[in-house]
């Protein structure tokens, strides 16, 4: 990209990887729906030009473009957020390796991490993110990574994660931060020194509620280590997937401005309702990580989640007399989302171990999207009274 040398995100958005110069002219990247490509004196197997080795000219103006904006030497689309995720893990965790991850983790990763990962012989132990204090104690001489979430679901916790990639430093773990809730618009980890950067980008980077995807975004030497696991398990993104996250990519910082503060607009009313007993919301001055959101994130996002009072009762009513908003999972897109996780995404876990998380069975987690944030309050206003 020609112009400044620090331009700005909305800048990096719409210009950064794109071809130069354009092809045939065409303004707007155009989709390569071809599964394979004529042979150009490629060296070695992961080189030849084939879709399920995401190397075709949609990949690489994608890889391009979110390696700029999380500010990384390369990054790498996927399948799906747990494409990237798995792929990730199982290249750099072998049998026998231990690592820490956050006690609190999204359903599909802690799915994993306790399933898949075990089975593999992989050994992990849960911290808290927000108590650096712990986790020296929890840190084995076979200890080589530390994982974490930026902003966490449904609580919307905000760990010390400046402390995090410090300690992974410190002992030679690989740090690796999935940035999904708050996308590069919001938080750039790379900047707090993290190694690896994952996203469903599925969410906020495409934002469209119409794609799954992942991304993994970090040095040169992890992601091209990561690029050749998933190039065996085949969880290349198709090139019509890329048109689109390539698209939805170009307006993440408009998106990303309204719903923060549409978020936070509607976070605040909720707190002031009598029908609702907590709001988590971090840039709410009660949310106990008040102080480290403000001072490491431009935004939280269109993510928070209410506890209501009455319990799974009262949130069960609240979901279904919703009319704007819709009941489904997922987030980041320009629908209203609402959702119990003691029903959905923790409803694996025992019923113990989720108050132990502090996962309420009253508890709804909302996800706001790209309406006029006083047509959401009017809905969630008639949904209580
Ligand atoms: N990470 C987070 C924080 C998520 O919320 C999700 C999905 O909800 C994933 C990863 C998995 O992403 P995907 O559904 O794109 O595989």
């Amino acid at each position: 990209m020609s112009g400044a040398s620090h331009p700005s995100i909305d800048t990096l958005l719409i210009h950064a990887g794109e071809p130069q110069p354009r092809i045939r002219g065409a303004v707007a990247m155009p989709i390569f729906q071809s599964s394979t490509f004529e042979f150009g004196g490629d060296v070695g197997y992961h080189d030849i030009r084939y879709i399920r080795l995401n190397n075709t000219p949609n990949h690489e103006a994608l890889h391009a473009k979110l390696a700029a904006l999380e500010r990384t030497e390369t990054s790498l689309v996927t399948s799906s957020g747990m494409a990237a995720i798995s792929a990730a893990l199982l290249t750099l965790l072998s049998p026998g390796d231990h690592f820490l991850a956050h006690r609190a983790l999204y359903g599909g990763t802690h799915d994993l991490v306790t399933g898949e990962l075990k089975r593999f012989g992989i050994e992990h132990s849960f911290v808290d993110t927000a108590n650096p204090a712990t986790w020296e104690a929890a840190r084995r001489p076979n200890t080589k990574l530390f994982y974490c979430e930026t902003l966490t679901n449904p609580l919307m916790e905000v760990g010390d994660l400046p402390a995090v990639s410090a300690f992974a430093k410190r002992h030679g773990l690989v740090s690796m931060i999935d940035n999904t809730f708050a996308s590069p618009f919001n938080f750039r980890p790379a900047e707090h020194g993290f190694d690896l950067m994952l996203h469903s980008g599925t969410k906020y980077l495409n934002g469209h509620n119409d794609i799954v995807c992942g991304v993994v975004a970090g040095t040169r030497t992890h992601v091209d280590a990561i690029r050749k696991t998933l190039n065996h398990y085949g969880g290349s993104l198709d090139p019509h997937a890329c048109f689109l996250l390539h698209r939805g990519l170009k307006t993440l910082a408009v998106r990303m401005r309204h719903q923060n503060e549409s978020a936070l607009t509607v976070a605040r009313w909720l707190s002031q309702h009598p029908a609702v007993e907590t709001v988590n919301h971090p840039f709410l001055p009660q949310h106990p990580h008040h102080a480290r959101a403000k001072q490491l994130l431009a935004g939280c996002g269109g993510m928070l989640s209410v506890e209501l009072r009455g319990g799974l009762p009262a949130a069960r009513s609240f979901v279904e007399r919703v009319q704007l908003a819709v009941h489904a999972p997922s987030l980041g897109g320009p629908e209203t989302l609402v959702i119990l996780p003691a029903l959905s995404s923790h409803a694996g876990m025992q019923a113990d171990e989720r108050r132990r998380a502090g996962i309420a069975d009253g508890l709804v987690r909302i996800s706001i999207g790209l309406e006029d944030s006083n047509d959401v309050i009017a809905d969630f206003k008639q949904a209580l009274d």
